[in-house]
């Protein structure tokens, strides 16, 4: 797989402190390697901000807020951070609020790079895979992943769809309207067999309107106070795609709904 420039950043990086493909990075070891590349580390109070990266006289804060229940994401928080030291030196980002690292697609360039960059430091591609081999997807996987990577189930979401662990759809939407959605592309796995994306399914959505109400995250929107906060269910392939009679009609979709922002993120895909 081709890595990005943030990608072969973080990947150089594991490599400097000797830490390439031989586990996952422990949280002690992020903070290890963020002193090391010269920025001060710190878990404090911030107000509607998940953390930021703030550079003074060539002094670099990396500060993260202590209110950050999940490991998981302040992890992901503090290695986007570290991202943003690395590839925008010259530039002073705006503070991360916790909307914006779950919203990977839609935001500035900036803001993605700094993403992909924290996805491959803590979630190294070949130990991914690895990881994944001869396992079936699903929700299961999902959470699995998450615990062993110490990552959000965002994360490896978007992860799976990157490294093409198997063809799926992610969709994303906020405030009961489509944000941003991606299908997985055609691309060859590292070990060279060819792996079909899924852009042979046309989608039936519109950004900014909302999604259909017969899905998953349809029912989300509606009731999200009756409902726990993921839900998987098998969905008929027309709730969002064209479908063609040939067409096998069963697939998957399950839900993350994190209602302090009304966000939810959707996989969709078939067995
Ligand atoms: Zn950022």
């Amino acid at each position: 797989m081709l890595l990005s420039k943030a990608e072969a950043t973080a990947k150089k990086i594991l490599a400097e402190f000797g830490l390439n493909e031989i586990g996952i990075l422990t949280s002690t070891e992020l903070q290890t390697i963020i002193q090391a590349r010269g920025a001060y580390y710190e878990e404090v109070e911030l107000k509607g901000m998940d953390g930021r990266i703030v550079t003074v006289l060539g002094k670099s804060v990396i500060s993260i807020n202590k209110n950050i229940h999940s490991i998981g994401k302040k992890r992901f928080t503090a290695a986007h951070e570290l991202g943003h030291f690395e590839l925008h030196k010259n530039t002073q980002p705006p503070a991360d609020t916790p909307y914006e690292l779950c919203n990977w697609y839609q935001l500035g360039s900036h803001e993605k790079e700094a993403n992909d960059f924290a996805s491959e430091l803590l979630m190294p591609t070949s130990l991914f895979v690895q990881e994944c081999k001869g396992k079936k997807f699903g929700p299961q996987l999902i959470k699995q992943l998450a615990e062993t990577f110490q990552v959000t189930h965002t994360a490896v979401i978007l992860k799976v769809l990157k490294a093409n662990i198997h063809p799926i759809c992610v969709i994303a939407a906020k405030d009961n309207k489509i944000k941003w959605w991606k299908l997985s592309q055609s691309m060859e796995s590292a070990d060279h067999d060819f792996i079909p994306g899924w852009t042979k399914y046309k989608i039936r959505i519109t950004s900014n309107l909302p999604p259909p109400p017969d899905s998953v995250m349809g029912q989300f929107f509606k009731s999200a106070e009756n409902k726990s906060l993921e839900t998987l269910q098998e969905i008929d392939k027309s709730t969002w795609f064209l479908t063609h009679p040939k067409d096998n009609p069963i697939m998957f979709e399950y839900c993350n709904y994190i209602r302090d922002y009304d966000f939810g993120l959707s996989v969709i895909w078939e067995d």
